[in-house]
């Protein structure tokens, strides 16, 4: 098992992506922090899920924009567990509305979950990863911030900000042996884009892969992993893209 008594802190995994991961996580053999903030019997289901496959999990409610709740969702996952190995930056939100739509409010509210979510969790997190003096962090950034397509102008900044977050927070966990990378997904079968896939720019983003086709959630969930495991042991700072070639389009 790549992930044998490992602690892993999954943020949103009370469905898609985050929930993928979590159960994928549980098969290779790590304990669960189940994170949500409004789906609470789905992430009871997920970690049902999980001691089913006979790892441990909790469920802990908790915004990641918000700093007291992350320090409360850190520190009941170390007294539950004495430690946190991994950290899957993965909650995120997109709010489809073209550029002139665009409000203030609009542009807070995605940055704040998808990016200074990623600040706080990585700052709260570090204290406990630099004394083990080891911790794996994934953000899932997307292919949104790596190539300027149609995309959502709020969402795709935030995206990008995600990937500066994680070449420039990886100098800071180097000397920690805190291994930081990311993922960047294009459109993937999944919730969150279920009404993107239909509309023209969603059709677009998919014509511009070079495999012409939406990804699945296990192509990500597999990369995270490789990513979190201690198979590769000098990868950090990058990003994988997971776009079916959408940056070559
Ligand atoms: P979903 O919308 O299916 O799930 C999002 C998860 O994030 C939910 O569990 C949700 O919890 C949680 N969440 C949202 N806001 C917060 C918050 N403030 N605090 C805590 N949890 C929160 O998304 P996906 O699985 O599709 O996407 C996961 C990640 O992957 C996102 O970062 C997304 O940007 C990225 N991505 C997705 C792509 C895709 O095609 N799906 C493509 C590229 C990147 P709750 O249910 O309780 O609200």
């Amino acid at each position: 098992m790549r992930l044998q008594d490992k602690v892993t802190v999954i943020t949103g995994s009370s469905r898609g992506i985050g929930r993928e991961t979590a159960l994928a996580f549980a098969k290779e053999g790590s304990h669960i922090v189940v994170n949500y903030t409004h789906s609470q019997e789905k992430a009871e289901k997920v970690a049902e899920e999980i001691r089913k496959i006979g790892r441990d999990a909790i469920v802990v409610k908790a915004d990641v924009t918000n700093r007291a709740e992350v320090k409360a969702l850190f520190s009941k996952a170390f007294d539950h567990f004495g430690k946190i190995d991994i950290l899957i930056n993965n909650a995120g939100i997109s709010r489809p509305k073209s550029f002139l739509e665009l409000t203030d409010e609009d542009w807070d509210e995605v940055m704040d979950a998808n990016l200074k979510s990623m600040f706080i969790t990585t700052q709260e997190i570090f204290p406990y990863m630099q004394k083990q003096n080891h911790g794996r962090i994934v953000n899932l950034a997307s292919a949104a911030g790596q190539y300027h397509g149609p995309f959502i102008l709020n969402y795709a900044v935030s995206k990008a900000g995600v990937i500066s977050l994680t070449k420039t927070t990886a100098r800071f966990g180097a000397p920690y042996n805190i291994l930081i990378n990311a993922v960047a997904p294009g459109m993937i079968n999944s919730e969150m884009i279920e009404e993107e896939m239909k509309t023209d720019m969603g059709k677009t983003i998919v014509g511009m892969s070079l495999l012409k086709r939406p990804g699945e959630i296990s192509d990500v969930v597999a990369s995270i992993l490789f990513l979190a495991s201690d198979e590769q042991n000098y990868i950090t700072g990058h990003v994988i893209s997971i776009s079916g070639g959408g940056y070559l389009g």
